[in-house]
């Protein structure tokens, strides 16, 4: 398949490096030059970093590698892919006027899939005439490390896009779930959930928060603690996720005092030194 991506920052080039490893054709467009540029030299790191682990051999990672081009234009990225996966920030104004310019410059056949792990996928179809191929393809953080993809189905997205999406998942040698598009899906809800709730306890005294992380990490066989996911991805993201599921599921989400102090103090987690813990 001819696949366009279209960001290249974090999740972009990781998506770009699992669709040409499964054999797809892929162009990894960006704005920024420098992105594109910084894009596919991670690529070319994370693939050597597989033969150092004999995981694959230099005549794949080439051959991986010649399956991506970048570009800065959007009609290299789409105007022959069979799938479009947009990857840009977080924002819905943005992703509106992307995926009004996918449709202006794509296949009318063409899948298109979002990244996004937060909006709603049903109100950004909503800008398409054919919504119908619209579908959230939510990948993990690393990419071509975590193996889940969820496939969000958003209330236009069709019965045969849905089954794509299954079968292209498939294809990439990960696993998809079906969610169906609620706010935070199935892995933030969960996740905001958990790290919520252990910082209530730090907060009540019930334990420190090295002990609360010990209980997810020794305690459920887990690869990081709840805390700890909180300074690895930001105090300042999970107010913002905390805020927005309590706008829309209800105040079981309300972020907690002790959340909102480290926020307001400016300690944000690993990318500022201090969070819940001293990086
Ligand atoms: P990022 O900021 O690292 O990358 C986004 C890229 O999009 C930037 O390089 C930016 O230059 C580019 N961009 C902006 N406008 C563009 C346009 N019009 N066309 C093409 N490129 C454009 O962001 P990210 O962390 O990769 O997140 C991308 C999406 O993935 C977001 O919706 C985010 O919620 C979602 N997501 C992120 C993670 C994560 O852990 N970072 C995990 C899952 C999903």
């Amino acid at each position: 398949m001819n696949i366009g991506v279209l960001g290249a920052g974090t999740m972009g080039h990781g998506i770009a490096q699992v669709n040409a490893s499964a054999g797809h054709n892929v162009t990894l467009r960006d704005i920024d030059p420098d992105i594109v540029e910084q894009g596919i030299q991670a690529i070319e790191e994370n693939l050597e970093g597989a033969v150092e682990r004999n995981k694959a051999t230099e005549e794949e990672i080439g051959a991986t590698l010649d399956r991506i081009q970048g570009a800065t234009d959007l009609d290299a990225a789409v105007s022959d892919a069979d799938l479009i996966i947009e990857a840009v920030p977080e924002d819905m104004g943005l992703k509106k006027s992307i995926f009004r310019d996918i449709e202006a410059a794509a296949p009318a056949e063409a899948v298109i899939g979002t990244n996004t792990s937060s909006l709603s996928v049903t109100e950004l179809a909503g800008e398409l005439e054919h919504a119908g191929r619209v579908v959230g393809l939510h990948f993990f953080n690393p990419t071509h490390i975590l193996p889940l993809v969820e496939v969000i189905v958003a209330e236009q997205t069709s019965a045969e896009t849905e089954a794509f999406a299954h079968d292209y998942v498939d294809e990439l040698g990960k696993t998809a779930t079906t969610i169906q598009d609620f706010p935070g899906f199935a892995s933030s809800r969960l996740s905001a959930m958990f790290s919520r709730e252990a910082v209530v306890m730090v907060q009540q005294g019930v334990a420190s928060v090295e002990d609360i992380d010990r209980t997810f990490r020794i305690g459920f066989n887990m690869p990081m603690g709840p805390i700890e996911l909180i300074d690895h991805t930001g105090v300042d993201v999970n107010v913002g996720v905390l805020e927005y599921l309590t706008e829309e599921l209800g105040e079981r989400f309300r972020p907690p005092q002790l959340l909102r102090r480290k926020y307001r103090a400016g300690k944000l987690g690993q990318k500022t030194g201090e969070g819940f813990y001293v990086w």
